[in-house]
């Protein structure tokens, strides 16, 4: 439904306070008028002569404190229909009157800055809501919108600012957000080579939040980067116990790490004892590689069979065919062997990797940010999922 017919609803809402409080307060005059005006305006919404419409409530509808509500919600209407235009003009109207109380001022004032936030109009946005971080009924609201706009705009030092004054006056707990502006900061410190402050920036972030997945990777990459390869191994380690399905996210830089060590059965027992306590099949796979590099080809058979009986796993079958179409002893491959090749990597290819727990938006790289609903950290590796399994049987 159109919100704008919400208005219908308002004058039985207007009537019943009216009567709530008692008709001796009241004049005649708002008494008749308004139904009247009502009619008339919802007329010309039915015609879809919404200027009109807009025309007879400013002119005709007195704003007084019956009915600020009704003008508010008008123009807060209009904005849920991405009539920005229209809506921030009954704003202004209503900001521009003497008559208000200093708290309906202020509340339309508050409305202003949210057409203008929804409009994109940022800079404008972040003046109102800046001034609004100075009134007490707005201010954890104003500090909220302003956080978003500093996010958007990826002023992180900005972000982290607000974020820590909401940490201090909301019962929201900001920590991990907190987490994860330190660690835009340290991205950007990484690719411009300020190592330094990238390492800096990580323990500020684990400072904020100790279980931080996305700082611990940052920290060792850091420590790798300067050579540093068994510090690095350590801190990746740490998120086995943390938070062991992001375990998979550090596989490129542990295996590169140990091979700068020159520790190739440290790798292959890491990987194998991670493969069989998360029952990740990247996992598995990384394991199988590693047999395969030390020409342990037969093992390596055998402890995929094993896996994909118990684990039910698309990708390691697609890897157990490529171990045997490998083999020295392997005759040479029938088409029919390479068609199930073929159809089961097309089969692996599209699906999706990773999911976001709160709107379900799936994406085939991880984000720390969701692309979706822009909530942070709620991106999880899907084979975790337990619906996905259930949905298609397999993992991936
Ligand atoms: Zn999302």
């Amino acid at each position: 439904m159109d919100p704008i017919w919400l208005l219908l609803l308002l004058p039985i809402a207007a009537a019943s306070g009216w009567l709530a409080r008692g008709t001796s307060s009241i004049s005649s005059r708002k008494r008749s008028k308004i139904p009247a005006v009502y009619l008339e305006g919802i007329n010309y919404l039915a015609n879809k002569q919404h200027d009109k419409a807009i025309e007879i409530f400013l002119k005709e509808l007195e704003v007084d404190s019956d009915t600020i509500e009704i003008h508010l919600t008008l123009g807060n209407l209009y904005r849920r229909r991405g009539e920005i235009e229209r809506a921030s003009l009954i704003h202004k109207n209503l900001m521009e009157r003497t008559d208000l109380t200093g708290e309906q001022k202020v509340q339309a004032i508050f409305e202003l800055g949210y057409d203008f936030y929804t409009a994109g109009i940022l800079d404008r946005a972040e003046k109102i809501f800046t001034q609004l971080t100075g009134d007490g009924k707005f201010e954890e609201q104003a500090y909220e919108v302003l956080r978003d706009i500093y996010e958007q705009e990826k002023e992180w030092d900005s972000c982290i600012r607000i974020t820590n004054i909401l940490n201090q006056i909301s019962s929201t707990d900001y920590s991990s957000l907190l987490a994860q502006y330190y660690c835009e900061k340290a991205e950007e410190a990484i690719r411009e080579g300020r190592y330094d402050q990238a390492e800096e920036n990580t323990l500020q972030s684990m400072r904020a939040d100790s279980n931080c997945v996305r700082a611990i990777i940052q920290f060792g990459r850091v420590k790798a980067i300067r050579g540093d390869h068994k510090a690095a191994i350590s801190i990746w380690r740490t998120i086995e116990k943390k938070n062991p399905k992001f375990i998979s996210e550090t596989l490129d830089l542990v295996v590169e790490s140990y091979k700068a060590i020159h520790k190739p059965e440290e790798l292959t027992e890491f990987l194998r004892r991670t493969a069989e306590s998360t029952l990740d099949p990247h996992l598995a796979i990384a394991y199988v590689d590693a047999l395969e590099g030390q020409k342990k080809n037969e093992f390596a058979e055998d402890f995929l069979t094993d896996w994909i009986r118990q684990n039910s796993s698309l990708s390691c079958l697609l890897r157990l065919i490529l171990l045997k179409l490998n083999s020295k002893d392997a005759e040479r491959p029938t088409s029919d062997f390479q068609l199930i090749e073929k159809i089961i990597k097309r089969q692996f290819e599209s699906v999706r990797s990773y999911k976001c727990q709160r709107c379900g938006y799936s994406v085939k790289t991880l984000h720390w940010q969701c692309p979706g609903c822009r909530d942070w950290n709620t991106l999880i590796p899907a084979r975790m999922l337990p619906s996905a399994r259930r949905t298609s049987g397999i993992d991936t």
